[in-house]
């Protein structure tokens, strides 16, 4: 009989579009695969509210969200068709999806996820967490500091002195972001004093921690991560755009961001970030997929990881599947890969 695939979609989070045109991809590749597997859709509203069935087929359908009222822990329950699923597909990214929230319910719910854990989950969501974890393992990176909203509001205040030693540690330019979020909200390059007074005081509107790091010039470039505890690299993709920073406007504005596929880079340096992102993945304990975006300072020949997304975007023309398209695998092919990589993980002895 076939696998029934709960679908889990849009979500508490900015990024909630984004994942109802992920959920349509993975829906029309599951579908591709009918003889294996049966979709389940279940719609996590703005407000929290999951809906499954009729609804949540028609918002994968339409691509567009469903008006949520305010949020209404009272109301809040599962319903009734998650009893019937056989293995969980979150496509739910940033926070309260993506950082080991909705991961550590379907852990208790006992059933087979797509995707990493708890852990690599929620370590991958939070930068400082994620730095600390990658600088362990030895991986380069930019110079960072941590700081948190309780440091920039304290009463004495420290902010002027706490500006004065950021500038002095990482200088300028440098950039500020909020710890748990990703589609660059929140985010500011500094060139100034006055700038980074302002910048934390905005990030701290969206975060308690923060991250402040120094600036490089580079090109960005990324690599798809597959499997469970022997996981394969992609080929590398690059990002360009004309824009100061890959801002949250360049990302999701048609036409102001091209993907080059392959990226054209000297064998040694593709492999090199080939191996790092594997790294990367093992040194948070991800599982099933993540995206490894990196830095690559062309006149030195450096790479540095930049960040990991462990449920990056997946729409038809997202990166992570175009990575393995490039490879040879085809999206059908893709989630019908993650699929096998859930139930593997799940049934493996803890
Ligand atoms: P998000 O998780 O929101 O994607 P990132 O850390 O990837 O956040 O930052 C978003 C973008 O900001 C990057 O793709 C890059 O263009 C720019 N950026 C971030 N950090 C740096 C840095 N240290 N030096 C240069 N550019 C950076
Ligand atoms: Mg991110
Ligand atoms: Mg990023």
């Amino acid at each position: 009989s076939k696998l029934k695939v709960g679908l889990l979609f849009g979500g508490r989070s900015g990024e909630h579009e984004v994942s109802i045109i992920s959920a349509g991809a993975i829906s029309q590749g599951l579908n591709a695969n009918a003889e294996k597997y049966e979709v389940l859709p279940f719609y996590i509203q703005k407000n929290g509210q999951w809906m499954a069935s009729d609804i949540a087929q028609q918002v994968i359908e339409s691509g567009k969200p469903l008006e949520a009222n305010e949020p209404n822990p009272n109301l809040w329950q599962f319903p009734s068709a998650a009893a019937s699923v056989d293995v969980w597909f979150p496509i739910l990214h940033g926070p309260n999806g993506e950082d080991g929230t909705v991961q550590g319910l379907l852990q208790l719910m006992q059933k087979p996820y797509i995707g990493s854990g708890v852990m690599g989950s929620s370590v991958g969501m939070d930068k400082i967490g994620m730095k600390m974890a990658f600088a362990q393992a030895g991986i380069p990176q930019v110079k960072y500091m941590a700081v948190t909203r309780a440091q920039i509001y304290s009463d004495p205040c420290v902010f002027p002195k706490l500006c004065d030693q950021i500038a002095a540690e990482l200088g300028y330019p440098c950039f500020v972001k909020p710890a748990n979020l990703g589609s660059s909200v929140g985010i500011s390059k500094c060139r100034t004093h006055a700038e980074l007074e302002a910048a934390l005081d905005s990030a701290a509107s969206y975060d308690r921690r923060i991250i402040v790091e120094a600036g490089v010039t580079a090109r960005e470039v990324e690599c798809a991560v597959l499997g469970n505890d022997y996981p394969k690299a992609s080929v590398i993709g690059e990002i360009t755009f004309d824009s100061d920073f890959y801002d949250y406007e360049t990302k999701y504005t048609a036409g102001r961001a091209d993907l080059t596929l392959p990226a054209n880079l000297p064998d040694a340096v593709a492999q090199r970030i080939r191996e790092l992102a594997v790294q990367a993945f093992q040194a948070i304990d991800c599982s099933g997929l993540a995206r490894v975006d990196f830095f690559y300072v062309e006149s030195t020949g450096e790479v540095l990881i930049n960040e990991i997304n462990t449920l990056p975007g997946f729409t038809s023309t997202s990166m992570y599947p175009q990575l393995w398209r490039e490879a040879g695998i085809e999206f059908k092919d893709l989630v019908d890969q993650l699929v096998q990589f859930a139930l593997e993980r799940h049934t493996a002895p803890a």
